[in-house]
């Protein structure tokens, strides 16, 4: 197979033992590119190859020979080829006895030139001929300039015709090599080259396991006896290419510790099973995470910079939707530990899984009747049906953690458990609601926006009339705005104290709201409430921005300028910070770990309780972070889940586009805004098939693509296993390979 990732061309039985194969050209016209395609197609259909050029400042118009060879075993040979199998010339002037030289009876000949065969015939008798007017077909497709039409790209399709290999072969290795743009007139070079056969009687067929005999290669030294088959360069080098793995940016960025690249090649390859063992080694929420998450990941994605990220967040979900996520079985515990995981959210729904699929005990204690913490209180069905939240917690469950719920704990409580567990993990979020320090705050109609979500999303049957204002800019608000829309109110403002620009909410969250008819007012910050009894106006103060503040954003300044809001209602989403009271007396948090009096307890803290970063996905990170470091004070085999360093991550300028075909990312389906604006049903229904991950350029992962295989000019890397050898004895450390990985999964190192 050959492709820039993956691909799942099926590969047909070309017989073959050795084949050799020489190109006549001109300076400019493409001749080694075209060696490489044919080479490329072989490799595509699992065959050793080598193709080089013999040039060297050759000025354009200048004749230029290129060779390609073939064999199903490894190519040691590295002469130039004296006795092709068959021979192409891309110029129908370079015709004479110098060029045709060595060309085997019964092997190929293709010219470009617009004659038939027939016009050719007399001198090549015992050999078929082919000819194909690849220069206008290439001028047809405008390849090159009207002055200079450049054929190698065309030319290559009636050669890949007359060698009797597969147009599926031929457009694998055209999308591999990036040349898909030029495939057409390859197609059509394809379709219209006549083909002769050889004329004279008994001339069969050039067999292709004929091995050609290479002329003697004199000795280096007098006492060599034989000629040698290969001259052994490895002592040239000063480096040695190397395969490596390195750091995808979508991993990286992933705040879960998702294995991104991972998960996407192995849909891309192996299937849904598979890429869902991926995601269940760091995660038991991917349906949760592809429809709720900001996706960080897609931000740092290199594909951003050819052509729109990879739409990961779509590829998780869609995942989720063929395959169950969470590890169906725990692994056998020789000393399974007791723990104790305070909430049921994301973050202790994280930590317990993380604990209870290596065999602990867990006991998980939720103060709502059912676990899911923000999930299931503030986060609207019509983001995250609750079909969905139910299966991924179920699972959890399902592992064997002991579910408490229905009852929040008390100081006392918390303090009793590192008595009755041997480690505790402390996940209760953040609970505490920031208002506004101004007038009418107690006005009838004046409620917390999150108040207000618990009671859509547990309570349902919520009604709200008239002008809704929603103060905040955060996906608390937007949550709010669009809640409050399905509700029943007549409008929504969400009023926001800084500009777009720098609101929190997902962006996408922000479009679908004004989709559905939410009015955003920006550079506002309110004051206070006016009415009597219930709330009539908001007062607003006008904003400008400042310098940026702690929050890397431009800092609002209050302005004396004032206005009013007539509204019906308020729901405030100032935003919330963790309750530190639950914390018994003399304990204290440091680094997310608590200590009673300066010493350390068997206590973490996870998810927001410890880093108030407010994302689902950050919690579940952090909620496996606090459970990879209790379970270590028992067994240091377990690894501590810990951030990996963006600047390690491959930079966009290390990988190659130039070997991978544009194409726009495909996107979720959504409900049309006026339907879905009234309507608590799921706006997205994600995508429509999982071939987006295709379109992961598997950054710093090898594909097994065989780009440095093709392109290596020594023809010494080779096939082994699921990777590559490479024979330094003959690796002369050109770097080559390196270079056109196209994904910097290989790299030079000193000797
Ligand atoms: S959890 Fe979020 S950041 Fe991580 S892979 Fe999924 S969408 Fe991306
Ligand atoms: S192209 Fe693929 S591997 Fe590279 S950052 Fe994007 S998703 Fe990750
Ligand atoms: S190391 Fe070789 S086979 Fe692997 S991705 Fe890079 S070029 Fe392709």
């Amino acid at each position: 197979m050959l492709s820039s990732a993956n691909s799942t061309l099926a590969k047909p039985s070309v017989p073959l033992r050795s084949l050799e194969i020489r190109l006549h050209g001109r300076g400019g016209q493409g001749g080694v590119t075209c060696a490489k395609i044919i080479a490329a197609v072989y490799a595509g259909l699992g065959k050793s190859v080598q193709t080089f050029g013999d040039y060297s400042g050759e000025r354009s118009g200048a004749p230029v020979r290129a060779y390609t060879r073939v064999s199903d075993s490894p190519i040691e040979n590295r002469n130039k080829i004296y006795l092709p199998d068959h021979l192409l010339v891309l110029d129908p002037t370079l015709l004479s006895d110098e060029v045709l030289a060595g060309l085997a009876p019964g092997g190929t000949l293709l010219v470009n030139t617009p004659e038939p065969p027939e016009k050719l015939a007399g001198r090549f008798e015992a050999q078929r001929l082919a000819t194909v007017d690849a220069t206008a077909i290439a001028r047809r497709h405008k390849i090159g300039a009207r002055s200079v039409v450049i054929v190698n790209t065309t030319i290559a399709g009636a050669f890949a015709r007359a060698l009797d290999l597969p147009l599926a072969a031929l457009e694998e290795a055209y999308r591999h090599l990036g040349l898909l743009s030029n495939f057409p007139a390859a197609r059509e070079a394809y379709e219209k080259v006549s083909i002769r056969p050889p004329l004279k009687e008994g001339v069969a067929a050039k067999a292709p396991t004929s091995l050609p005999v290479l002329p003697t290669v004199m000795p280096l030294v007098d006492h060599v006896e034989s000629p040698p088959t290969a001259l052994r360069t490895g002592n040239w080098r000063t480096e040695t290419p190397a395969y490596v793995e390195n750091l995808a940016p979508c991993s990286v960025f992933c705040p879960a510790g998702n294995d991104v690249v991972g998960f996407i090649q192995a849909l891309a390859t192996k299937g849904e099973a598979a890429a869902a063992e991926v995601l269940g080694r760091t995660t038991p929420l991917a349906a949760v995470c592809g429809r709720v998450c900001p996706a960080p990941c897609m931000e740092g994605c290199n594909r951003a910079e050819l052509d729109g990220s990879v739409n990961i967040r779509g590829i998780e979900r869609w995942i989720s939707g063929k395959h169950p996520i969470a590890a169906r079985e725990p692994k056998a515990c020789a000393q399974p530990k007791r723990l104790a995981v305070v909430g049921g959210g994301p973050a202790g729904l994280s930590a317990a899984y993380t604990a209870a699929k290596l065999g602990h005990r867990v006991t998980l204690f939720e103060g709502e009747r059912a676990l899911g913490g923000v999930l299931r209180t503030g986060i609207p069905v019509y983001r995250l049906p609750r079909a969905a939240l139910d299966q991924e917690v179920g699972d959890v469950v399902r592992l064997g953690v002991e579910v408490k719920s229905g009852q929040f704990l008390d100081r006392a409580r918390v303090a009793q458990l590192p008595r009755e567990y041997e480690a505790v993990v402390l996940a209760t979020g953040l609970q505490k609601l920031r208002g506004l320090d101004g007038p009418g705050q107690a006005l009838a109609g004046v409620e917390q926006g999150i108040h207000f979500l618990h009671r859509v999303n547990l309570d349902g049957q919520v009604k709200l009339s008239g002008h809704v204002v929603v103060l905040g800019g955060g996906n608390t608000a937007m949550d709010c705005a669009r809640s409050a829309l399905r509700a029943g109110a007549s409008k929504v403002t969400v009023a926001y104290r800084r500009g777009r620009a720098e609101m929190p909410a997902i962006p996408e969250e922000v479009v679908q709201a004004e989709e559905e008819g939410v009015e955003l007012v920006f550079l506002v910050a309110p004051l206070g409430f006016s009415g009597s009894g219930r709330v009539e106006s908001v007062e607003l103060a006008e904003v400008e921005l400042g310098p940026p503040d702690d929050s890397g954003r431009r800092a609002p300044r209050v302005s004396d300028r004032k206005r009013s809001l007539r509204c019906d209602g308020v729901l405030l989403a100032l935003g919330q910070s963790a309750d530190l009271s639950l914390l018994p007396e003399g304990w204290k948090l440091q680094d997310g770990r608590v200590l009673e009096n300066g010493r350390p307890l068997p206590v973490f803290a996870a998810g927001d309780l410890s880093t108030g970063d407010g994302t689902v996905t950050h919690a579940i990170g952090d909620g496996r972070r606090a459970a990879t470091r209790a379970l270590r004070l028992f067994d240091e085999s377990v690894a501590e889940f810990v951030r990996p360093d963006r600047a390690k991550a491959v930079p966009a300028t290390d990988i190659r586009f130039d070997h991978f075909a544009k194409s726009a990312p495909a996107h979720g389906r959504h409900l049309p805004a006026a339907a879905r604006a009234r309507s608590f049903d799921e706006v997205d229904a994600g995508l429509s098939e999982g071939l987006e991950a295709h379109r992961c350029f598997s950054c710093g992962h090898c594909t097994s693509c065989d780009t440095c295989l093709v392109y290596c000019p020594e023809g010494i890397v080779r096939r082994a296993g699921a990777g590559y050898d490479i024979d330094y004895s003959m690796c002369k450390g050109c770097g080559i390979c390196v270079t056109e990985c196209p994904r910097e999964a290989m790299e030079m190192r000193a000797l």
